[in-house]
């Protein structure tokens, strides 16, 4: 129990043995109840029933798919990012001058940079532009079409904090899901036994990367593929899943519908869950894209369950919460970072939790509405 009076519910880390005869099986079932023990058999369960005392501590849980509430998560994401508390990106504030059109324009090298390898498209900007322009031809007027136009101010939109987001969505996972004996996550017919952050490498081309010029001549480039945060779920059975609302800046454009689970007019969220299906329709594609270096859970974490409070109270566990983000990025947290983390946290806290005590996930469907945001010359590249 932490001091503050929440607990957090690790649930079971392996279905390995039966709970009552400890016998290793594969078909080893959980109580549909509390989902926290699991039976070679009915009659290892109605011992345990009546013989273990299981009866008087099995409390009925709900549990709710990732699949179902993760496009809810994706919409969380980009309404943190119009929360305005960020400086807005130089590439949304600025005309774009050249022509860093998808599969004509060919990437070169980052400005600056040392390795000629090192290359991306360039985005040069000059002149300042207001807000009511941008995504029309005077914000980029070379662009091949509309709908290349929109998808680099999407593309520009959803580049960087890929930390920052997935952080956030797990720790608010934690208030909602763990802290009462009541609610937890699963995929398909598994709990979830652990989540939290993966730190490595994603696999992006340089035609697939954007680095910017400013005014000035200053380069700042687009979110770093070698760098790359993401959320990992691990199910009781040992399956690992990848969430990441991280890659569209990449390209790697795929969304989902916000319309059936946030009343903002969104429209789409970057989302990319490596559920099942997509492991299994394209074989090793987790290992293709991603280079896992190292992970944190979030679930299992001392600090992250301390730092559990009610708000307003919860701007208190601020400085614990920058203190685990400085550790895990090993530098320290800039001014704007500590100015929007708070913000964030407690706009993801409230949607999560409000989402879950009203029981929306219940109208949520079953099969997220999903899309793929395809350049017209995409087709012909290969990955
Ligand atoms: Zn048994
Ligand atoms: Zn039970």
């Amino acid at each position: 129990m932490s001091a503050n009076g929440f607990k957090v519910h690790i649930p079971l880390q392996r279905v390995e043995e039966c709970y009552t005869c400890k016998k290793k099986d594969e078909k080893l079932s959980f109580c549909s109840k509390c989902w926290n023990r699991v039976y070679c058999s009915p009659g290892c369960q109605t011992s345990d029933w009546k013989e273990g005392g299981h009866k008087k501590e099995c409390i009925k849980v709900q549990t709710v798919d990732v699949e179902i509430i993760y496009p809810f998560l994706a919409s969380l994401c980009y309404l943190c990012r119009s929360l305005s508390i960020t400086k807005p990106h130089p590439g949304l504030t600025h005309r774009i001058t050249n022509s860093p059109n998808p599969g004509v324009t060919l990437p070169e090298p980052i400005p600056g940079s040392n390795d000629s390898e090192d290359q991306a498209m360039i985005v040069r900007l000059d002149a300042p532009v207001s807000p009511q322009i941008l995504a029309t031809p005077t914000w980029w007027p070379t662009a091949l079409s509309e709908k290349v136009r929109n998808k680099m101010r999407r593309r520009i939109t959803f580049d960087g904090f890929d930390f920052h987001l997935h952080w956030v969505v797990c720790f608010a996972l934690i208030d909602a899901f763990y802290t009462e004996q009541k609610i937890r996550l699963k995929y398909k017919s598994h709990p979830i036994a652990d989540f939290g952050l993966a730190h490595g490498k994603f696999r992006v081309t340089c035609q697939d990367r954007l680095a910017y010029v400013l005014p000035d001549g200053t380069v700042q480039r687009g979110q770093d593929p070698d760098d790359h945060w993401w959320i990992y779920f691990t199910t009781m059975k040992g399956e690992e899943l990848i969430l990441d609302f991280g890659v569209y800046t990449w390209n790697m454009a795929m969304f989902v519908g916000t319309e059936p689970y946030v009343r903002e007019p969104l429209v789409m969220a970057p989302a990319v869950f490596f559920n099942r299906m997509l492991n299994k329709n394209v074989p090793n594609i987790t290992t293709q894209l991603y280079t896992e270096k190292e992970r944190f859970s979030v679930l299992k974490d001392k600090d992250m369950a301390s730092a559990i409070l009610d708000y307003p109270q919860l701007f208190k566990a601020m400085p614990l919460c920058f203190k685990w983000a400085e550790d895990k990025l090993k530098r320290k947290l800039n001014a704007e970072e500590k100015e929007f983390l708070p913000h964030w946290i407690r706009f993801m806290f409230m949607r999560v939790g409000d989402a879950m005590n009203e029981e929306q996930w219940k109208t949520w469907p079953e099969i997220p509405p999903q899309g793929i945001d395809i350049d017209p010359n995409e087709s012909l590249r290969t990955r």
